[in-house]
């Protein structure tokens, strides 16, 4: 019995009678990029979200890189982020020829830490994107205050957060805009590339949707843009998958609650989820000073574990040669070397899930 990280393939099984129709109903419209589905999805992703807009791009690095520009963001600006993310949320930055300024994370939940991004706030800095790492909200609400005290903008990276809560509003919807990656991997996964921006500004909506696409207003380039088209395929696709993300997110939560509650090991440390919201547990990330030992023990019984992520994106060889602002990541840097993401997705079974348990209690 092998047992994977993850698997988008189960997933995507369960929906695919209804993938393949919709996929035959786009062979068949003679429509292939952003035409009626991509318009269905967004406006099926805005409700969900609970936003006036939705605009579907090519992949979540685009999704931010987009909303980067949309906000005029410039060369030379400063953006705060944490270097404990997927490179996307930096590289982002980096292509637009703004400088990421990167600050620690929270002890407990791994996200962005506030204390930390007021410390970090220059007169060059325009933004601050905020991951909701593994599926767990970052301090929103606190960064939203102090974006607004000091004008600048506030960005959710909420690629890992699809449905994720944070009181009662969805992530991605409480920033001036949120960004979405639907990689397969993800909560909610296409069968390739794709992502997908959500915001409440008019403007900035109708400026996104023109970059997306050339700069193009009626074919007329109205400024520099790029080709960050979502497919027919992968919109149609995703509609079919957004509507068992909700019964897909519990089961991942389930599977997170059996972890809580069987893994007892005084050396392995639990994830936390914010109080007051509501995580869609992307991943399941245990920390331990134990690391080496128990991905060793796990991998002789045929089950994938991952480290999310294993280098700070501030130590990693791009970074060596840059002006990257580094401030003091003292908690990034000691958790990189202690954790752990177990095997979850919504099709694991009980047995998979008491087999690791056992495991992880009886390490000899
Ligand atoms: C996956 C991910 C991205 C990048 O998304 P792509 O679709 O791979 O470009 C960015 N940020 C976070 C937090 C992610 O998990």
């Amino acid at each position: 019995m092998k047992i994977p990280l993850t698997s988008p393939k189960l997933n995507i099984k369960k929906n695919q009678k209804d993938i393949l129709s919709a996929i035959s109903k786009v062979i068949n419209s003679d429509s292939y990029i952003l035409g009626k589905e991509a318009r269905k999805l967004e406006s099926k992703f805005s409700k969900y979200i609970g936003t006036n807009y939705a605009i579907g791009v090519a992949n979540g690095t685009d999704a931010i890189e987009l909303s980067l520009r949309a906000l005029g963001i410039k060369a030379g600006d400063e953006v705060i982020t944490v270097s404990h993310t997927a490179i996307g949320t930096v590289f982002a930055i980096e292509a637009i020829g703004a400088k990421p300024v990167f600050v620690d994370i929270e002890k407990i939940y791994y996200t962005i830490d506030p204390m930390q991004v007021k410390k970090a706030i220059t007169r060059k800095t325009k933004a601050i994107i905020a991951v909701h790492l593994y599926g767990n909200s970052a301090d929103i609400l606190k960064l939203k205050k102090l974006c607004s005290s000091k004008k600048i903008y506030l960005i959710e990276d909420a690629s890992q957060a699809h449905g994720a809560m944070f009181g009662k509003k969805k992530l991605g919807s409480i920033g001036d805009v949120g960004c979405f990656s639907c990689y397969p991997t993800k909560n909610l996964g296409a069968i390739g590339d794709a992502g997908i921006i959500t915001t409440n500004k008019k403007n900035l909506a109708s400026k996104i949707k023109k970059l997306r696409e050339y700069g193009w207003k009626n074919r007329n380039s109205l400024f520099y843009g790029r080709n960050s088209r979502l497919d027919e395929i992968q919109a149609a696709i995703l509609m079919v998958q957004l509507k068992s993300l909700e019964k897909d997110n519990l089961k991942r939560i389930k599977v997170a609650k059996f972890y809580n509650n069987n893994i007892k090991n005084p050396k392995i440390i639990l994830p936390k989820t914010r109080v007051g919201c509501k995580s869609v547990f992307h991943l399941y990330v245990i920390k331990t000073n134990i690391r080496n030992k128990i991905i060793k023990k796990l991998k002789q019984n045929n089950i994938t574990t991952g480290i999310h992520y294993p280098i700070p994106i501030h130590k990693q060889g791009f970074y060596k040669k840059t002006k990257a602002n580094i401030k003091n990541l003292e908690i990034t840097e000691k958790i990189s070397k202690q954790i752990i993401s177990l095997p979850i997705y919504p099709e694991i079974k009980l047995e998979q899930l008491k087999k690791i348990c056992y495991l992880l209690n009886n390490l000899t």
